[in-house]
């Protein structure tokens, strides 16, 4: 699976996709990453990539040029990828939208935006816009770091266990989370692991991880 981010900042990526799984499901040649630097693309000597927005307020936005170009080279690379804007107007990141992705195994350009945003018209060649929530980053990068690492995960063959990806929380539903988990030592400052996970009864296990599982703690 091809994933091309186009930001003013790749340099951002390299401590995230040069560590861990992510970095793993690369070197296994299950997922391909590359940073389309928007720079590249900016316009005149100076290289410019933005400009003030139409009918005045503040800041500046990234121009529809370098990011059409930008979506171009990408799309050169790999015609058939989806396009995804990170954007606080977006539709809420969910696991289950991992999923589908992930299933689908389709490349995917995502674009960051920067500054005050973007120039709306980029959306006429964005197949999904996201938002990780109801708060406001700096840059997509963080968002596209996020949606990458919640899909690669659950490609086959990045996570060790086989079922790892499918006992997790989120999986049921988008709501419902794991129950809390456990490990050496038994007691510690007198803290004591719930004798349940103790006996070897999987059947009980089961059960009260059932029960504990749910919610989560957002009150
Ligand atoms: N002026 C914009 C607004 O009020 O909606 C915020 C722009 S934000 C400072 C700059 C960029 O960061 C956005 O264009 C977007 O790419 C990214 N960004 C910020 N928050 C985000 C979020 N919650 N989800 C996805 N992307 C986000």
């Amino acid at each position: 699976m091809k994933i091309q981010i186009i930001t003013l900042f790749p340099e951002m990526f390299d401590g995230v996709f040069g560590a861990s799984m992510l970095w793993k499901a690369q070197k296994d040649g299950i997922v391909e990453y590359s940073c389309i630097n928007l720079r590249d693309f900016g316009l005149g000597k100076r290289k410019t990539v933005d400009d003030t927005p139409y009918g005045g307020g503040d800041g500046m936005l990234l121009m529809i040029e370098p990011l059409m170009k930008a979506v171009e080279a990408a799309k050169n690379n790999d015609s058939k990828a989806k396009v995804l804007l990170m954007t606080p107007r977006g539709n809420t990141w969910l696991q289950s939208k991992a999923k589908v992705y992930a299933d689908a195994k389709q490349g995917l350009i995502i674009i960051c935006g920067r500054y005050e945003g973007y120039d709306e018209r980029i959306t006429s060649v964005v197949d999904e816009q996201i938002s990780i929530g109801n708060y406001v980053l700096t840059g997509g990068e963080i968002p596209a770091m996020i949606v990458t690492d919640s899909i690669v995960r659950l490609l086959p063959g990045v996570l060790g266990g086989e079922t790892s990806a499918e006992v997790e929380s989120f999986v049921a539903d988008d709501k419902t989370v794991e129950a809390p988990q456990y490990t050496r030592p038994a007691e510690f400052n007198g803290m004591k692991v719930p004798e349940v996970l103790l006996n070897g009864n999987h059947a009980e296990i089961d059960a009260w991880r059932q029960n504990n599982g749910g919610s989560g703690i957002d009150e």
